[in-house]
């Protein structure tokens, strides 16, 4: 228990009497323990308490994945393409803001596209808190473990994207646990990025040719090889049409349609000899329809063009007519009452049309 009165502190140990000399061994000891342990081979260093000596640089501390030093972007060792989209997050979320990032343009569409045209870390002000790899979502800027970086160039801290540029397999090297954890996720979103950007942005710079040569001899022996068969367009699934039959049914509502929409225009059964009574029938019915029409076509409805609703009046007028003529050309009559009953329909069908449009 510590006694504090004043200024002097009064220690308490409750270590009993040391006999003379003990407390002598007792420090001899620790000095014996340090001095034996010393000759002991440890590579792990983590399992070394207290202070020790390595001897750098011939020996050299393995460090703990999570540990950062400074940034540095990542591409895919396979096809050099970069995971970074240029999406800003980590230029936002450092500090010092020492992050400059420019995004890529489509050459062909002036358009931006998920890359980085030029990304810019300025090593000399970075301060290694690892907020920037923190907040990328598109897990391309990560922490490295390289520490040697004494130069004294202060310009040549100034790290440019060709600088920054290390493959997936060495940050898997460093840090393979961490990798594991979003490495998944991380390729995913690279692949939706690709998709999104054409064939020359976003490769990382000294691989650029090198993937260039490997397409063009792809494209060269695929040129070379004789062409493969055709595949067999897939079914299409049962309830849905291919695209072919689609068409195809489109076109037949189309002829119907507009079939429908001059049916008066349509030949007239050849008509059979009628009976005077009968014809008188059939030119009434005629006559009827075109007024029908006429009237349909007249009212104030249907004077408003633009209205979906009187439109459709002055169309099934035109569809009542055209009803009508049929079925008086289909009824027996005599051919002068028939031709009459058309004339009529194919007027009223006309006039209900104009009103119409
Ligand atoms: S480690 Fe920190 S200071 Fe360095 S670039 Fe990233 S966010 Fe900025
Ligand atoms: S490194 Fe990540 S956060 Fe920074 S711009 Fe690229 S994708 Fe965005």
């Amino acid at each position: 228990m510590d006694i504090q009165r004043g200024n002097i502190i009064v220690m308490d140990r409750r270590r009993g009497t040391l006999r003379a000399g003990q407390g002598l061994l007792q420090g001899l000891k620790v000095v014996w323990d340090h001095w034996v342990g010393s000759f002991r081979k440890n590579d792990n260093f983590s399992q070394i308490h207290g202070t020790f000596t390595i001897e750098y640089p011939d020996e050299r501390m393995k460090l703990p994945q999570a540990y950062r030093n400074m940034p540095v972007l990542l591409y895919d060792d396979e096809t050099g393409q970069e995971l970074c989209t240029a999406c800003y997050q980590c230029a936002r979320a450092c500090p010092p803001e020492v992050i400059h990032i420019t995004q890529a343009k489509d050459p062909n569409t002036g358009k931006m596209v998920p890359a980085s045209l030029e990304f810019i870390i300025e090593y000399d002000a970075c301060m290694s808190c690892g907020l920037c790899a923190e907040a990328c979502p598109f897990d391309a800027i990560k922490m490295d473990h390289f520490y040697e970086l004494s130069t004294d160039n202060r310009m040549g801290l100034m790290q440019r994207k060709a600088d920054l540029n290390r493959p997936v397999s060495y940050y898997t090297s460093i840090a393979p646990d961490l990798w594991d954890e979003v490495k998944e996720g991380a390729m995913k979103k690279l692949q939706g990025s690709i998709k999104r950007r054409p064939d020359v942005i976003g490769i990382a710079g000294h691989l650029s040719e090198k993937i260039a040569a490997r397409r063009r001899q792809l494209a060269a022996e695929a040129a070379a090889s004789p062409p493969a068969p055709v595949a067999a367009a897939p079914a299409a699934p049962a309830g849905k049409l291919s695209p072919e039959e689609k068409a195809a049914k489109l076109a037949a509502m189309r002829a119907a349609k507009a079939g429908g929409a001059e049916p008066a225009a349509e030949a007239p059964a050849p008509a059979a000899e009628l009976s005077p009574a009968d014809a008188k029938a059939a030119k009434l019915a005629a006559i009827k329809a075109a007024n029908a029409a006429k009237k349909a076509a007249e009212s104030p409805a249907a004077e408003v063009p633009a209205a979906p609703l009187d439109e459709k009046a002055a169309k099934l007028a035109a569809i009542r007519a055209a009803n009508a003529a049929k079925a008086a050309a289909e009824a027996p009559a005599a051919p002068l009452d028939e031709k009459a009953a058309k004339l009529a329909a194919i007027r009223a069908a006309n006039a209900a049309k104009k009103k119409s449009e």
